[in-house]
């Protein structure tokens, strides 16, 4: 028999009694067969979501221009890995290329490494990417040692799964899900695992109020493995994503749908489910393991500092009226205070203390 996501689900729960937010979250996304990423591509104005790089190109262009700084900084090393984590349609990957073409040396020594579990954007990427070789990867340990490597990702962190743990009357718990009277799917309460507890940053812990924390082993986990991979092969690491700049307390897990928020239960595997992600967590597990922590910045400082501007104007000067307009919406969206600009946080790890990272003056402190 076929089960349905929502049935596979509900037979979990009723076999272990409840399911973490994080199990429901890579369920729906990640699921081989029903999971939202693996059976479609979301992007764009008839998807659910727009993301950056499909916002308008002058994104890419800005990324492009950082790594093609830094892999100069880096000692032009040959050959390198250019990584893009959760690459989506190759938008991103593809504007980094185009912007890059000019740098001597750098398409020539680049092997290009791509991240991606769904079937259907490997496939956008395929295409998208074909005439620069790409390999795709399932875990960042498969890039060939030796290599010094850049990597790039955008909302790529906020997709990974998270725990919530709450804090009530000085005791901590789990917000699970579980199976109410009527067989619908909704929240519960249990015992935290200790273990959880104690992985808890000690401002949360610490503090007096009750409240609802988020965190990923996942996300900590790629993170590490980000970090080791530096640390062995030397490089740079960026990361732009939705999130806080400070590890607080807050509900951020989410699902969108036709561009809205729908409820988290109604569509399992329909809608995108999203967290935002913790800077100053990642920040703390990158610095425990040596690496130069830059950042976070707001996108909006750091797409500036890098001359978005600069660039739009450039565009502009050859551009029709439409595109004109569509330039300079574009580039509102991106690096507004009330639109991309200051709600998503831009972070660089670096395996070397006294590398110079372009985009990160107007670090938040
Ligand atoms: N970076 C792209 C897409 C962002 S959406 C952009 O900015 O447009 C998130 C991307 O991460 C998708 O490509 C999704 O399939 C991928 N993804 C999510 N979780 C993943 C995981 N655990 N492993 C690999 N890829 C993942």
């Amino acid at each position: 028999m076929d089960l349905s996501l929502v049935d596979i689900i509900k037979t979990s729960i009723r076999e272990r009694g409840f399911m973490t937010t994080a199990d429901y979250m890579a369920l729906c996304l990640g699921h081989p067969k029903h999971g939202y990423y693996m059976t479609r591509d979301p992007f764009g104005v008839n998807g659910d979501f727009v993301t950056a790089p499909e916002i308008s190109q002058m994104f890419g262009e800005m990324i492009g221009l950082w790594c093609a700084d830094l892999w100069i900084k880096m000692g032009r090393p040959t050959p390198f890995a250019l990584v893009e984590l959760g690459p989506g349609r190759g938008t991103l990957m593809e504007d980094v290329l185009r912007t890059t073409r000019a740098m001597e040396g750098f398409h020539a020594t680049k092997q290009l490494y791509l991240m991606e579990m769904s079937p259907v954007l490997q496939s956008a990427q395929r295409q998208k990417l074909a005439g620069y070789n790409p390999e795709w990867i399932v875990d960042i340990a498969q890039i060939p040692e030796g290599m010094p490597v850049i990597i790039v990702a955008n909302e790529f962190l906020d997709a990974l799964p998270v725990r919530q743990m709450l804090r009530e009357n000085n005791r901590w718990y789990e917000r699970v899900l579980v199976l109410d009277k009527n067989d619908t799917l909704g929240f519960a309460k249990k015992e935290a695992d200790l273990r959880m507890v104690e992985g808890l940053p000690p401002q949360i812990t610490g503090a007096r109020e009750d409240g609802l924390f988020e965190m990923s082993p996942v996300l900590n986990h790629v993170v590490k493995s980000v970090g080791i991979l530096l640390q062995k092969q030397k490089g740079v690491a960026l990361f732009l994503d939705y999130g806080h700049a400070k590890s607080a307390y807050g509900e951020t897990l989410q699902a969108v749908k036709n561009h809205e928020y729908v409820p988290i239960f109604d569509t399992p595997g329909m809608a995108d489910l999203t967290a935002h992600v913790d800077f100053e967590n990642l920040g703390k597990i990158a610095q425990g393991q040596g690496m130069a922590v830059h950042g976070p910045t707001t996108q909006g400082a750091f797409l500036k500092e890098l001359g978005i501007e600069v660039r739009a104007e450039r565009l502009k000067a050859h551009a029709t009226q439409d595109q004109r307009a569509d330039l300079d919406s574009g580039l509102k969206r991106l690096i507004d205070t009330d639109q991309m600009g200051t709600l998503f946080k831009v972070l660089a790890l670096c395996d070397d203390p006294n590398m110079e990272i372009a985009g990160f003056h107007d670090r938040l402190s």
